[in-house]
């Protein structure tokens, strides 16, 4: 590949910014873009890195690449460390059954505590599963990879490169990639927002990340992620009845946590697809797209960073000639 290739990286979620640095590593010259809108998904994500726990809400085309993710996640965390950026990231996720029922469909997997103080039906306890602090692993992206505050509204390709028109200028890059979460809608691209609300409540109430029922905990920085709803909607407030149902199920699990006060109420707009779209966009000539990972996308990110980066240099090899090493 050539080392001067431009490229303009539209979104700097999790999925733009892991990208772009990635990028970075391999000699492109990377404008990392974003609008800065209200309900972006990475910050009020609950950081969990959970290819088996969270299974069921993956799809099983990309369950390998889900296991590949959390090992590419070990050596993200330790280029973070090296940065000196502490992403925190705590080891270990249970999920606990509520009933006998579920606790045979848990057993089998992970390794099975049976006489759990807290969990009277058990908990499949999954060493290799953690969490992250998203917003922690943002800082330390844009340390690799500095963000530039523009919108880009339209995308123009022609036979040369890609013109976009942005509330700060027009720009022009050989390749752009499209990683506008829910708002990559915009561009041609089928995926829909999933409205996600989560609270982050005084004191930490759990030692690792833990489902249970219908929500989860997870431990961050001295305080305790509660998530979270799932509804189908582009609003961004946050809402009474969601802060309830969360406070209600944090209290109901860690009771202590009724003298908790609420540090801080999250809204996301998770990018929705049945699948994850990761590869060239539809009908746009270098323009790839990487959106649509719903529930799993801080997990997924280094997965998709190498996907993107690798079809990025096959790209920049056919139009530009032999790679240079
Ligand atoms: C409550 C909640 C809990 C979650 N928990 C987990 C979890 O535990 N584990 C996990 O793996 N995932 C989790 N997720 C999912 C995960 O957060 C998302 O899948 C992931 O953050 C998506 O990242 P993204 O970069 O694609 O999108 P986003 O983070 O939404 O980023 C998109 C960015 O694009 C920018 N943008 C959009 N349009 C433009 C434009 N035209 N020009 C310039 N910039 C633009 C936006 O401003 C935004 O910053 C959770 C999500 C929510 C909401």
């Amino acid at each position: 590949m050539k080392r001067d290739q431009k490229v303009i990286v539209v979104g700097a979620g999790i999925m733009g910014s892991m990208i772009a640095a990635k990028l970075r590593d391999v000699g492109a010259e990377v404008t990392l873009l974003d609008a800065g809108f209200a309900g972006q998904a990475t910050r009020a994500s609950g950081g969990m890195l959970a290819p088996t726990s969270e299974a069921r809400s993956i799809p099983s085309s990309w369950r390998v690449q889900a296991q590949v993710s959390l090992k590419l996640w070990q050596e993200w965390l330790q280029r973070f460390e090296k940065l000196g950026v502490d992403v925190g990231y705590i080891p270990g996720l249970g999920h606990a059954a509520m009933s006998m029922q579920e606790a045979q469909q848990h057993r089998t997997s992970g390794q099975w505590q049976q006489d759990h103080p807290d969990h009277p039906h058990g908990m499949a306890f999954f060493p290799e599963e953690g969490s992250v602090d998203p917003e922690q692993v943002l800082r330390a992206l844009h340390l690799l990879c500095p963000v530039t505050p523009a919108e880009v509204t339209t995308l123009h390709v022609d036979e040369r490169n890609v013109t976009l028109k942005t509330t700060a200028g027009s720009m022009q890059s050989d390749q752009v990639v499209l990683a506008c979460g829910a708002w990559t809608s915009r561009f041609g691209v089928e995926v829909q927002a999933r409205q996600g609300q989560a609270l982050l409540l005084e004191g930490q109430h759990v030692d690792h990340a833990l489902y249970k029922g219908r929500g989860y905990l997870v431990p961050r920085g001295g305080s305790t992620f509660v998530g979270a709803t799932d509804i189908e909607t582009w609003d961004v407030t946050p809402t009474r009845g969601a802060r309830k149902t969360l406070l209600a199920y944090a209290h109901q699990h860690r009771p202590a946590s009724v003298q908790s006060r609420v540090l801080d109420h999250k809204v996301g707009l998770r990018p929705y697809r049945s699948e994850p779209f990761v590869g060239p966009h539809p009908t746009l000539r270098n323009v790839l797209v990487a959106t649509g990972h719903h529930r799993n996308g801080v997990l997924l990110a280094p997965v998709t960073a190498q996907v993107v980066t690798g079809l990025f240099m096959q790209a920049s090899q056919g139009s530009y000639g032999a790679p240079v090493h």
